[in-house]
C-alpha cells in the first residue's frame, strides 16, 4: 500500500505497535485523586447522566471563575470549542485564519470545519509560540481570525497579538487547550482575546477523558456558541431551530470527573513545574540541549516538558530512548507540511525545531527517580554517535 511521504509506512506501523505496549515510564497518565469517583457516582446514582444536570452548569460557573472571565460554555472537545469559538466570531468560507504554523493539527482543521482557510506565520524558536511579526506579515484583506496558541503551557505574546490584531480589526481566539492556569502577570491566558479554548483530553492539564470548554467576556458571543453547541435551538422556543447547529455538548459525567480536577488545579500546576525545575536542574550540565523558558511576569505550567537537542535528530533520539522502556514523542509536523493542508508556505523556525524537539514524561505525579532515568537515557542517547 502507497502512503503519504510522511505518513505511516510498514515499518512505522511495527513501530506503532510496540508503542501501545507498556512503557516502564510513560508520557503521560491522569492524576485522579480528587473526588472524581463521588461525584461521577452521584451522577449514576441520580440518573443524570447526559448532558444536563447539576454539574455541567457548576463546571462552566466554576471554570470561568478560574480563568477569570463572565461566561463560559462546555463542549465535547477542544477541537469543537475552536470550531465554535470560530463560527462565533463570524468566520466563514472565502475568510482566512492567522495560526501558528507548529501547533496540533486541531487548531487548523478547525478552520477549515469553518469553511476558512489557515495561513501559517512562523514560531519563535525560544518560546514554540507565534511570533508577532510574522503574524503582521500574514495579515491580508481576507484575514478574519488569528488563533494564537499556548504551546506545551507556555503563554503566547497575547500583549503583542491582541495589540496588532486590535489594530487590523482581527479576531483573536486563544487556543488554551494545553495552557489552563498559565498566566501573563496575574492574568489568565484564555481571558486576553475575544474567546478563549481550553481542551479536557487525557493528557492536558485537567480531564474530563474528552471534553471542552470555550470562555469569554462577551456575552453576545457566548449566546451565539450555546445556540450553535445545542442544534441551534432558540433557548425560549423549543424545537425552533434559527440556525444549522450542531450536537457539540458534554455529558454531566464529564463535567463530574472535570469538577473534581477543577478542584484541585493548582495542585497539579505546582507539580508540573516542580517536574520542570527537576528536569531543569538534572539537564544543567549539559550544553547539548535546549530547554524552555518562563519569560518574566509569566507563569508557565508546563503540560508537557520539551527538550531540544542541538547535535542530534528527534526521531533518532526517540528510538533510542523507547529502547528503555521511556516513552517521549516528537513535535507536531508543522501544519504547512501537512498535504491536507495544501499550504505553499515554509516557515523556517517550526521546520527547524520540529527535527530536533522531543517531549518528555510530564504526568504530575512522576517521581524524581522516574525523572533521573529519563534525563540518564536522554543524555546516553544525545551523545551516542
Ligand atoms: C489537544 C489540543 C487541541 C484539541 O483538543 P481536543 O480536546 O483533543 O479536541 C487543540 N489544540 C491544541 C494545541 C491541543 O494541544
Amino acid at each position: 500500500m502507497k502512503t503519504e511521504k510522511n505518513g505511516l509506512g510498514k515499518n512505522e506501523i511495527a513501530v506503532e505497535k510496540t508503542r501501545l505496549q507498556d512503557f516502564e515510564i510513560p508520557l503521560y497518565k491522569p492524576l485522579l485523586d480528587g473526588k472524581e469517583l463521588e461525584y461521577v457516582s452521584e451522577c449514576i446514582k441520580t440518573n443524570w447522566v447526559s448532558s444536563q444536570g447539576t454539574f455541567v452548569k457548576e463546571f462552566e460557573k466554576k471554570f470561568s471563575s478560574y480563568v477569570g472571565v463572565k461566561c463560559a460554555s462546555y463542549c465535547t472537545s477542544g477541537t469543537t470549542g475552536l470550531h465554535l469559538a470560530l463560527m462565533a466570531c463570524g468566520v466563514k468560507r472565502g475568510d482566512e485564519v492567522i495560526v501558528p504554523d507548529l501547533t496540533f493539527v486541531a487548531t487548523g482543521t478547525s478552520v477549515v470545519h469553518a469553511g476558512a482557510k489557515p495561513v501559517f506565520a512562523d514560531i519563535d524558536e525560544e518560546t514554540l509560540n507565534i511570533n508577532p511579526e510574522s503574524f503582521r506579515k500574514k495579515i491580508t484583506r481576507k484575514t478574519k481570525a488569528v488563533i494564537p496558541v499556548h504551546l506545551y503551557g507556555n503563554p503566547a505574546p497575547m500583549k503583542e497579538i491582541v495589540e496588532i490584531a486590535q489594530e487590523k480589526g482581527i479576531k483573536v481566539i486563544e487556543d488554551a487547550a494545553e495552557a489552563h492556569g498559565a498566566k501573563i502577570e496575574s492574568k489568565m491566558v484564555g481571558s486576553f482575546g475575544d474567546a478563549g479554548v481550553f481542551s479536557f483530553y487525557g493528557n492536558k492539564i485537567i480531564t474530563t477523558g474528552e471534553g471542552g470548554i470555550v470562555v469569554s467576556n462577551n456575552e453576545e458571543l457566548m449566546e451565539k456558541v450555546n445556540l450553535l453547541k445545542n442544534h441551534g435551538m432558540n433557548p425560549k422556543n423549543k424545537y425552533w431551530h434559527e440556525v444549522v447547529g450542531y450536537n457539540y455538548r458534554m455529558t454531566n459525567l464529564q463535567a463530574a470527573l472535570g469538577l473534581a480536577q477543577l478542584e484541585k488545579i493548582e495542585e497539579k500546576i505546582a507539580m508540573k513545574r516542580q517536574l520542570a525545575k527537576n528536569y531543569e536542574r538534572l539537564f544543567s550540565e549539559c550544553k547539548e540541549v535546549e530547554l524552555p523558558i518562563e519569560k518574566k511576569d509569566t507563569r508557565n505550567v508546563h503540560s508537557l516538558y520539551w527538550i531540544k537537542a542541538k547535535n542530534k535528530n528527534a526521531k533518532e533520539l526517540i528510538s533510542e530512548i523507547e529502547k528503555e522502556k521511556i516513552e517521549t514523542r516528537p513535535f507536531f509536523h508543522p501544519l504547512s507540511s501537512l498535504p491536507i493542508f495544501k499550504s505553499k508556505q515554509k516557515p523556517v523556525n517550526s521546520n527547524m525545531v520540529f527535527k530536533q524537539g522531543i517531549c518528555l514524561p510530564s504526568y504530575p505525579n512522576i517521581t524524581t527517580k522516574e525523572q533521573e532515568k529519563v534525563v540518564s537515557a536522554v543524555l546516553r542517547a544525545i551523545m551516542q554517535k
